[in-house]
């Protein structure tokens, strides 16, 4: 029997299949030297193919923004060609000087797809699926409004990835992560204990093609509550 990354059931081995974190179609059109060491992650057949539309998503919008870059020139041939074939791609895209300038994406897709990423990361490092008892908040673009929000996003963003280095799946060029317990202490510090059982959060850092950046957070009821007693 194997555990499913993602849902956390068990299966016999001949219903798992691998499922790679990040999707594979954001690789497409870059060369071999790119895809080494990748993280892959047992998963069930559901949860694998659940996510293919919005893996399309993502992908579509990292295409799109691709500021100049050569190597990602087939990807973004491709992910303006697949938005170009919905129905509603005139009311997404917006053009500058016949310039393809920016394009509307679902935020709640882009949520669910950070959250998949994150959970395969999880069971890369710590060996299990994210129990069921931590909720799952996201910081990323569509965010930039919110200040406050930017602001915890910078502390937990300088939290996991100060003093330690971005780990990569594939290449630094189309995937940098790291993640790391978060446990308060009696002084004002908060630290990473690696210990899920008695962890109250776990934050992941995300960077796709050097371009989009989520911060992922997974929180216990008692970790916003202990944080709001303390601001009172
Ligand atoms: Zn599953």
């Amino acid at each position: 029997m194997q555990v499913c990354y993602n849902c956390g059931n068990e299966f016999p081995e001949e219903n798992i299949t691998r499922e790679h974190i990040p999707a594979q179609n954001l690789f497409f059109g870059y060369g071999d030297e790119y895809k080494v060491n990748r993280l892959v992650v047992p998963a069930c057949f559901d949860c694998n193919n659940q996510y293919s539309q919005i893996d399309q998503e993502i992908r579509d919008a990292i295409g799109v923004m691709n500021n100049g870059n050569d190597e990602q020139t087939e990807l973004t041939r491709k992910s303006i060609k697949s938005i170009m074939r919905k129905k509603n791609w005139a009311d997404r895209l917006y053009f500058s000087e016949g310039k393809v300038l920016s394009v509307d994406f679902s935020y709640d897709d882009f949520k669910k797809l950070h959250i998949k990423n994150f959970k395969g990361v999880f069971y890369a490092k710590y060996g299990r699926p994210l129990p069921k008892d931590f909720e799952v908040e996201i910081i990323a673009e569509g965010d930039e409004e919110d200040e406050k929000l930017m602001g915890i996003g910078k502390l937990f963003y300088d939290y996991v990835v100060e003093n330690d280095k971005f780990l990569i799946s594939g290449h630094e060029d189309i995937f940098m992560y790291n993640i790391k317990t978060m446990n308060p202490t009696d002084s004002e510090y908060v630290i990473d204990n690696g210990d899920i059982e008695n962890s109250l959060c776990v934050i992941g850092v995300f960077v796709y093609h050097k371009n989009l950046c989520s911060i992922v957070i997974a929180s216990k009821k008692e970790f916003l509550d202990g944080i709001k007693k303390r601001n009172r």
